[in-house]
């Protein structure tokens, strides 16, 4: 079995969830972040036919031209089955945790009536990181589901709960990290190591690859992407 095809159980939303789409929402602070912390996962909703929107709340321009950054992030949101796209365009490096940055995201999770929403843990190194984990938990206070996921400068507090089986979509995940190429010479964002980390994430529920998430709350009917044990 390829290793990039064995089964990954599909988001399971419950009876409830049948007749409606559910609405999946991933907030980063810069382009590259949603696709390093939960690509696999969203790509997994997408999978399924959930609605999914990402927010960029910069537009990344301390790291490279601005256009191209959110050009790159544009296609690989494309990849990864994002259907909308926003930037907020605060600043790279000093977005803040302003209540204009909390008022934005939440009109947004509004529009979209968002159920599930990924965002960057708090225990990060990044300023800007971190002020988009607690601008956006602010945000999804009322959403039924709110994940948050690391990046390569998360700390060492960072302390996931939930483990999504990403083996069948890692492969897009490392092909929309490619699509940054203004980063490649970051360390942190080249593929082959994007790759590593979601090995070494899928050692302990022995999954080929995964994505782990600390839980803020995730209620009722509402589910990430389900733990199974990969075939192998
Ligand atoms: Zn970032």
């Amino acid at each position: 079995m390829n290793a990039l095809s064995s089964g990954t159980q599909v988001p399971n939303h419950g009876d409830v969830m049948a007749d409606r789409k559910v609405s999946v929402v991933a907030v980063g602070a810069h382009p590259d972040d949603i696709e390093f912390g939960c690509g696999g996962t969203v790509a997994l909703h997408a999978d399924v036919g959930d609605l999914v929107t990402f927010i960029y709340v910069s537009n990344g321009e301390r790291g490279g031209n601005p256009k191209e950054r959110t050009r790159e992030a544009r296609e690989g949101a494309k990849i990864l089955g994002a259907r909308k796209t926003e930037f907020l365009g605060f600043p790279d490096g000093a977005i803040g945790d302003s209540i204009n940055v909390v008022n934005r995201i939440e009109k947004i999770l509004k529009t979209v009536d968002a159920d599930i929403v990924y965002t960057h843990t708090s225990s990060e190194r990044h300023q800007d990181h971190r002020d988009v984990s607690h601008a956006a938990t602010s945000a999804a206070r009322t959403c039924p589901a709110l994940m948050y996921f690391e990046t390569p400068s998360s700390s060492n507090l960072f302390c996931p709960q939930y483990y999504v089986d990403i083996t069948s979509t890692i492969g897009r995940k490392l092909e929309a990290v490619r699509k940054h190429l203004t980063q490649k010479s970051k360390r942190a964002v080249r593929p082959e190591l994007v790759e590593g980390q979601a090995r070494f994430r899928g050692f302990d529920p022995q999954f080929l690859f995964a994505e782990c998430f600390e839980i803020s709350h995730l209620h009722g009917q509402i589910q990430a992407p389900k733990l199974k044990r990969a075939a192998w």
